[in-house]
């Protein structure tokens, strides 16, 4: 990984921005919310259940990359409102995928964060023009990618000038079939030793399962990930898209405060300096 001018971590300290008040890379950030924005009433009363629940951003995809084209693709510019309506009201910064290089700049005057799928990690026209604005980047690791490809994917947006890029670990395809992914936990110590970027866990997409998702969060913070970004339904079996994967907001707030017991214990033992405390909110 010579290569590497901007992201190794000889070239930096570690990256810390801010998003809204929340440091990315200091704070253990949780990211939250649907699959997909399926309506304005769906998306607000699940950025009130989440927020409730602890979360510090909206997740909602707007344009989805759905493997079927008869699938739903998502609400487009109409989604996107309804993500600035659900911020507006609740505070919480909004994050969501972009798929074509020609939406990036207009999206981003209504997000605070693009994501970047793993199905275009390598999409090299959209990681250099999301890397000619300012607005922070989530790149989600290719299925079928190396750290070393993933990381130079970081490197075209770092070399175009936006600094604030987000690693995401998503799962990796491997001969399991069990699992939706295999989640490469050991990806977030080696990011860490060869980048100076931060990196978020999403064990929704690694497992594809509900019931492993808890477990996964968990070894994620243990892994010493810089927070996760998880799918939140309050109707799971209605859900337009990854209802296998999404959780209620009770669940949701459970983990949190499992997440936030675990920081505590590993704040005790020196590894972390800060945790949080979640309480049952009214929608919760
Ligand atoms: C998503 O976040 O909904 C998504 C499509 O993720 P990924 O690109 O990791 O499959
Ligand atoms: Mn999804």
């Amino acid at each position: 990984m010579r290569d590497l001018k901007l992201a190794a971590k000889r070239s930096r300290k570690k990256t810390i921005f801010n998003i809204r008040g929340h440091m990315i890379g200091q704070d253990f950030i949780v990211i939250a919310g649907p699959c997909s924005v399926e309506s304005e009433e769906q998306t607000l009363r699940i950025a009130r259940a989440v927020k409730n629940a602890g979360a510090d951003m909206l997740r909602g995809g707007a344009f989805k990359p759905r493997t079927s084209p008869y699938s739903f693709q998502g609400l487009g510019l109409k989604g996107l409102k309804i993500l600035q309506a659900a911020r507006d009201e609740t505070g919480l910064p909004v994050v969501s995928e972009v798929l074509d290089p020609r939406d990036a700049a207009w999206m981003s005057e209504y997000v605070d964060v693009l994501q970047i799928g793993t199905r275009n990690m390598q999409n090299f026209s959209l990681l250099k023009e999301v890397g000619k604005l300012k607005t922070p980047v989530l790149l989600k690791r290719g299925m079928n990618s190396t750290l070393a490809e993933w990381l130079n994917c970081a490197e075209y947006i770092l070399s175009e000038g936006n600094p604030h890029v987000i690693l995401c670990e998503r799962g990796i395809r491997t001969f399991e079939t069990y699992s939706r992914n295999t989640l490469d936990l050991t990806a977030v110590p080696a990011v860490k030793e060869l980048t100076h970027l931060p990196i978020i866990v999403d064990p929704a997409h690694a497992t594809g399962r509900v019931s492993l998702i808890e477990p996964m969060c968990l070894a994620a913070v243990a892994s010493g990930s810089d927070g996760l970004i998880l799918e939140v339904h309050d109707h799971p079996e209605l859900a337009l898209s990854d209802r296998d994967q999404a959780l209620t907001p009770d669940h949701f707030l459970r983990i949190n405060q499992k997440i936030s017991a675990l920081r505590q214990f590993m704040g005790t033992m020196g590894d972390i300096h800060t945790f949080k405390n979640y309480t049952l909110g009214k929608s919760g």
